[in-house]
C-alpha cells in the first residue's frame, strides 16, 4: 500500500496535522517512537482544558486519531529514501512504507536527527533551549521536495497548542496545494 503522505513524529505537531490530513481524505500514516516532550509535562494554558498531565492529553488524542481510522505506528524512522517520485520509509522493528510525501513533526533534540540523516538544511533559532531548527519555506516545505516539516522542529514557541496549531497549518497548506486552491476545514451546525 502507498500512502499520500506519512508523518514522522506524534507529539501536538504531528497529530495535529495527521487530523487534518485524513479529514481532507488523504491516506496517512503516522509513524511516532513515543518520546513527546509532552510526556514530562503539567499543562495549564491549553484552550479548553482547566489542567490536563502531558501523557492524558496524549492519550486523548491518540484515542481522537484512532476514532477516526488514521494509521499509528509505534516505530522509530531509521532512514527516508526517494525512489523516483516516492520515499520509502524505513523503521527499526517494521517493514518499510512507501508515501508520496513526508511530513516530519519529530521534534526538537532526538528529533532532529532523522532530519540529519536526510541532509535537510538546518539554520538557527532564537527560542530557550531550543537552538538549531529546520529551514522552510513559507509553505513549510523543506531544502528536499515534497518533505514538509512543523512543530518544534521548525522552531515554533515551545508550547503543546502553538506545535498544535502549527500541525494544523502546515496539513492546510498541503492541503491547499493538492486541491489547487485555498481550502479550511469548517463544518455547520446541524
Ligand atoms: C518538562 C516540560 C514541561 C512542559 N510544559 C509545557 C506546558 O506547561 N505547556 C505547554 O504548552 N507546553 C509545555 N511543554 C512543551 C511541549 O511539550 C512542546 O512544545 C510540544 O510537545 C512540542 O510538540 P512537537 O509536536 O513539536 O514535538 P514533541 O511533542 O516533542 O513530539 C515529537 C515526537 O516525534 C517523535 N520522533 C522523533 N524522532 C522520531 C523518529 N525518528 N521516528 C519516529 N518518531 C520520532 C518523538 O518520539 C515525539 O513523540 C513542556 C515541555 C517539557 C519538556
Amino acid at each position: 500500500m502507498k500512502y499520500d503522505i506519512a508523518i514522522v513524529g506524534g507529539g501536538p505537531a504531528g497529530m495535529s496535522a495527521a487530523l487534518f490530513l485524513k479529514g481532507a481524505g488523504l491516506n496517512v500514516i503516522l509513524i511516532n517512537s513515543e518520546k513527546s516532550q509532552l510526556k514530562s509535562a503539567w499543562l495549564d494554558n491549553y484552550l479548553g482544558l482547566e489542567e490536563i498531565s502531558g501523557p492524558e492529553l496524549l492519550e486523548k488524542i491518540k484515542n481522537q486519531l484512532k476514532s477516526r481510522e488514521i494509521s499509528l505506528l509505534n516505530d522509530e524512522v531509521t532512514d527516508i529514501k526517494r525512489n523516483n517520485k516516492d520515499f520509502s520509509v524505513e523503521m527499526v522493528n517494521n517493514p518499510p512504507i512507501v508515501a508520496s510525501r513526508i511530513l516530519l513533526a519529530s521534534g526538537q533534540k532526538s528529533g532532529l536527527k532523522i532530519a540529519e540523516k536526510l541532509g535537510l538544511s538546518l539554520i538557527e533559532n532564537n527560542e530557550p533551549y531550543v537552538k538549531l531548527k529546520v529551514e522552510v519555506d513559507t509553505e513549510y516545505q523543506t531544502s528536499h521536495q515534497d518533505v514538509y516539516a512543523c512543530g518544534t522542529l521548525v522552531g515554533v514557541s515551545s508550547q503543546a497548542i502553538i506545535a498544535a496549531g502549527n500541525g494544523a497549518q502546515v496539513a492546510l497548506n498541503i492541503i491547499s496545494k493538492l486541491s489547487g486552491k485555498r481550502v479550511h476545514h469548517h463544518k455547520t451546525l446541524a
